[in-house]
């Protein structure tokens, strides 16, 4: 016979908001979620523009980076978030440390968990290492990067240099061009954008577009003609480390950048363009394109300091629900 389950007290209140102590998706986040963070970020662009920068907003707080794919703007911008913000860091990277002597991540997510970190970022080859990091350690998780999957705190940067350069992201147009088979940034991009209201399209050769990338909420070009359409192009990266040994994604990395590369001869003058970096010039985008004013690519790292200060904060304030912007104000 079936067991028929008693009811209890809380399955009859009205679920309350879900607990967010992790920042791994995007697919976490709601509009208003994304609204606050944006804003959050904007007061800390106006606290940089003082001459002493730090706040002591999370001191007596510890952040760990543990980076096991290489990394410039992120790994930098997490540590000088933090230090900004007065916490304590401490930056692993996979070579030099035992994970080089094969330690698993389950034990160094222990290991780690013994100094009690109230954050850690970390970035991963692999789908899931972050959900990993969260089952092992008591710490709030950000995801900087698992494998194809996600880079939710790059696809935030996006949305408030868009938000600064075009004043608005809702009705905004984007297209985003080149490997999207291989990217997070491009996973994670979609996923914000159209949850702000813009419309995306991505661009690119069958190859490098997965398919039934649709269910995401974007539309499918596979003419580099399309990005004239859109009032932000974002170009991605040709992920040689990712592509499988063997297959021909496209004949050569010399017919990819003539057929699909960004040249100025692509583009609208107007028209913003941005890429996640590192940028292989010559190959997805030409210097000429990469160089010109309505380039937005510095302007994205610049966000990227902000953005990771607020995602930081958020996370560490009683977690995304209940923020007190006025007290950053206060000392701001
Ligand atoms: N830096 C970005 C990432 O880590 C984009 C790239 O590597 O092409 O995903």
């Amino acid at each position: 016979m079936a067991q028929v389950h008693p009811l209890i007290k809380s399955e009859l209140l009205p679920p309350g908001p879900p607990e967010r102590r992790h920042l791994i998706s995007i697919a976490d986040l709601t509009r208003d979620d994304v609204e606050r963070l944006l804003g959050l970020a904007r007061t800390f662009s106006r606290s940089l523009e003082r001459e002493v920068k730090k706040l002591p907003t999370l001191r007596g707080r510890t952040v760990v980076n543990l980076f096991y794919e290489s990394s410039t703007r992120t790994s930098s911008s997490f540590e000088l978030a933090a230090k900004r913000l007065s916490a304590d860091v401490m930056s692993i990277k996979a070579t030099g440390s035992a994970v080089d002597k094969g330690e698993s991540l389950k034990d160094t997510a222990l290991t780690i968990g013994a100094y009690d970190p109230d954050v850690v970022v970390i970035r991963h080859p692999h789908i899931g290492a972050p959900g990993l990091v969260a089952r092992y350690t008591a710490a709030h998780v950000v995801n900087a990067g698992d494998g194809t999957h996600q880079h939710p705190t790059q696809a935030l940067l996006d949305l408030f240099t868009i938000e600064e350069e075009l004043g608005g992201i809702e009705g905004l147009h984007v297209a985003i061009v080149g490997d999207v088979l291989h990217s997070r940034v491009a996973r994670s991009n979609i996923q914000a954008l159209t949850l702000m209201g813009a419309r995306v399209t991505v661009v690119g050769p069958p190859p490098l577009i997965p398919r039934g990338i649709e269910v995401l909420g974007c539309e499918v070009s596979y003419s580099i003609d399309a990005v004239r359409a859109a009032d932000v192009v974002y170009v991605l990266r040709m992920q040689r480390e990712r592509m499988l040994e063997g297959a021909n994604y496209v004949p050569s990395l010399r017919e990819y950048s003539a057929r699909w590369g960004v040249t100025a001869d692509r583009v609208r003058p107007g028209q913003k363009v941005m890429h996640p970096g590192p940028m292989n010039r010559g190959v997805e985008i030409d210097p000429e394109v990469a160089d010109a004013a309505d380039a937005l690519i510095e302007r994205q790292v610049r966000a990227g300091l902000v953005v990771r200060m607020a995602v930081l904060y958020d996370l560490l304030t009683h977690g995304p629900i209940e923020v007190k912007v006025a007290e950053i104000e206060e000392v701001a």
